[in-house]
């Protein structure tokens, strides 16, 4: 090997531990994915009310899972993979009827499930140990400078590939369900600490500085819940229910690399902002803990979240018109 790519390959990799090494206890993802991609799936303009048979899981796949977590009974009815939201009863999920199910709850069930424990403690990547868990590896896909790490945009692929296998096969139930685990690693990357965890000063100062460690990590959580927030318990929420309802599907790329290039370019271009307004908004608090519901509901009150709030409207559209203009032509290619 020529000595400056070797220098280069060192280089990046020393970057690389300092930058992800502080990063170890983030649980990764949006909150409420059930909740947001029921709104969706039920809004698509196209029947999702096919009556599919449930079936056992017969594949054998080439990504390793932690077991006990890959879950493959159906949970229909059970709310197994919902966050305790609201009053508890929406979105509805009710029991299956003659062991069958309507495909809008299949894929509203399972949109939560791969959040609960499937990708972790796993050993996935040399950058693994940089880190400290593997759920990140699967649910982000970091891009800091020169340096692309994480494979989120493969999980996408890979399981509507699954998705795809199952349908080929005629077998509806996991088709829909595939989808759905696709569905949340596509809405995943939409938040754009996926992409960036905050400024490369913040994210070099954290190797040393504890506190801007805990800030980044904060920062992260209380954005995962600013979804959770708008979509149960702001002032907004009856708006941001009718956007995700109210907006149309829009042309995605057919290829899926190219879609998730698309995805993350968007994710990490929103970035910065969604950083600095969080920051502004928070303040001390993300040096300190987690905002809480109530935090959320303290400073949306006083104004304070005004800025964070249209920010975040758009990526909820862009995010929305996306995965409808992938669900509505994908789902069409495989109805009967
Ligand atoms: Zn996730």
């Amino acid at each position: 090997m020529h000595v400056s790519t070797t220098m280069t390959k060192y280089c990046s990799r020393f970057l690389i531990s300092i930058l992800f090494m502080m990063f170890a206890t983030i649980s990764f993802g949006w909150s409420g994915h059930e909740t947001y991609t029921y709104i969706v799936v039920n809004s698509l303009g196209i029947d999702v009310n096919e009556l599919v048979e449930i079936t056992k899981y017969s594949y054998v796949e080439n990504r390793v899972y932690n077991e006990p977590y890959y879950y493959k009974d159906d949970f229909a009815g059970t709310r197994k993979f919902f966050d305790s939201l609201g009053d508890g009863k929406f979105p509805p999920d009710p029991k299956p009827v003659d062991n069958k199910l309507p495909a809008w709850q299949i894929l509203t069930i399972y949109a939560q499930m791969p959040d609960f424990g499937m990708d972790e403690g796993l050993n996935l990547s040399p950058l693994q140990a940089l880190i400290g868990n593997s759920q990140g590896v699967r649910h982000m896909r970091y891009k800091i400078g020169i340096i692309e790490a994480f494979e989120g945009n493969k999980s996408f692929v890979y399981f509507v590939n699954m998705s795809q296998k199952a349908f080929n096969e005629g077998d509806r139930y996991w088709g829909y369900r595939f989808l759905s685990y696709a569905v949340h690693y596509m809405e995943d990357l939409f938040q754009p600490y996926h992409e960036s965890p905050g400024s490369i000063w913040e994210v070099l100062g954290s190797v040393t500085n504890k506190s801007v460690n805990k800030m980044l990590n904060n920062a992260h959580y209380a954005y995962d819940n600013y979804l959770l927030f708008l979509m149960y318990y702001s002032k907004h929420t009856d708006e941001i229910r009718k956007l995700i309802e109210e907006m149309p599907a829009r042309r995605v790329p057919s290829n899926y690399d190219a879609l998730m290039e698309e995805v993350m370019m968007y994710g990490y271009s929103k970035s910065h902002i969604v950083h600095d307004e969080l920051k502004k908004a928070f303040g001390d608090i993300l040096y300190q803990r987690t905002p809480t519901i109530e935090d959320f509901k303290n400073l949306e009150e006083i104004g304070k979240l005004d800025k964070l709030y249209s920010t975040t409207k758009d990526i909820i559209a862009t995010m929305t018109g996306t995965v409808k203009g992938f669900l509505v032509t994908y789902i069409k290619e495989n109805q009967k």
